[in-house]
């Protein structure tokens, strides 16, 4: 059995049109499948939408979370729900087509544990944003321990052993490309074009973006707070430099009165640099904060199966 999982936030527009394409397409590879459909918290009528569709087609299933918990926290609980071989998330927007599903499971039965697939370029995207994920990729890829492939999003087939691997994966700050990419197993990649949203608005804004990549580069990397130690010791190495460099002209020139931009330059240097580093440190410690709560990822408040 192949599984679907579809978290949808607010997506209420879509609704139709993404299951008469995946619903075509699941219907034309002959497999026995499951829909899994997370509402995550909409505030529109996806429920009821998604309701509708689970009378309409067969293999619908529906979780829905008690409020908004993020695109990370549905795509985990669609993970636990799953019952399939394989597992494939995808994005309720049609940003990814479902059309790619079956040459997906072809790679899957030649034995690839995971498929990804491959955006060949980032044309639908602004300007800004394929910039700045650029640069994201850059960095993260050179500061972890873990390398994130460019142009992938969450839209893959897991197999049934790396879907049981990330569920075991105790943290509660889930940033999904980074565990994705940490459990491993044999990948293959498919490639395809993406589209432009076919109707209502993107959920992630800028600040939500910049939210995701630091939590990216802090969940997989300790280097932002290693990096202190040599900045401090480059700083203080140039402070030293600097007093021994006044004490020589004070020995051969005698004493005179130095402005006070130098020292106030330096002074609000060093203050601004204690800062960052102390924001880092809290950036790590309120990481600790809330895994060592073990809060639940995300809450269910009913899962809707079909009455057959
Ligand atoms: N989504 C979600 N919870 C959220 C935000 C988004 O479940 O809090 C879903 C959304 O319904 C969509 C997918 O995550 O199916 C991707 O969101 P979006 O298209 O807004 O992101 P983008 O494609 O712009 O990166
Ligand atoms: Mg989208």
């Amino acid at each position: 059995m192949i599984s679907i999982v579809c978290p949808f936030y607010n997506e209420q527009e879509l609704i139709g049109e993404f299951f008469g394409r995946l619903i075509s397409v699941l219907n034309a590879t002959g497999d026995e499948f499951e829909i899994i459909c997370v509402n995550d918290g909409s505030r529109d009528n996806t429920l009821t939408g998604l309701l509708a569709a689970q009378s309409r087609y067969p293999g619908v299933r529906v979780v829905d979370l008690s409020r908004n918990f993020g695109k990370e926290a549905a795509l985990t609980a669609g993970l636990d729900i799953a019952r399939g071989d394989a597992v494939i998330p995808i994005d309720s927007d049609l940003q990814d087509p479902p059309e790619l599903i079956p040459q997906m499971l072809e790679r899957w039965r030649e034995g690839f544990e995971v498929v990804l697939a491959q955006r060949v370029d980032r044309s639908t995207d602004s300007w800004v944003k394929s910039f700045t994920a650029g640069w994201f990729y850059r960095i993260h890829n050179r500061l972890a321990n873990i390398q994130l492939p460019q142009n992938v999003g969450d839209f893959r087939l897991l197999d049934r052993c790396v879907v049981e691997a990330i569920r075991h994966l105790p943290e509660r700050q889930r940033f999904m490309k980074g565990i994705f990419a940490w459990v491993g197993f044999n990948t293959a990649a498919v490639e395809y074009v993406r589209e432009a949203r076919s109707g209502g608005a993107s959920k992630f804004g800028g600040w939500r973006l910049w939210n995701l990549a630091l939590e990216g580069m802090t969940s997989f990397s300790t280097m932002p707070l290693r990096v202190w130690t040599y900045i401090g010791l480059v700083v203080a190495g140039a402070s030293l430099g600097y007093g021994a460099f006044i004490v020589v002209r004070t020995l051969i020139h005698g004493v005179d009165m130095p402005g006070y931009a130098s020292l106030f330059v330096a002074v609000t240097f060093l203050g601004g640099l204690q800062l960052i580093g102390l924001g880092i440190i809290g950036e790590y410690l309120g990481r600790t904060y809330t895994e060592a709560k073990q809060r639940p990822v995300y809450i269910v408040r009913k899962i809707h199966e079909r009455r057959s």
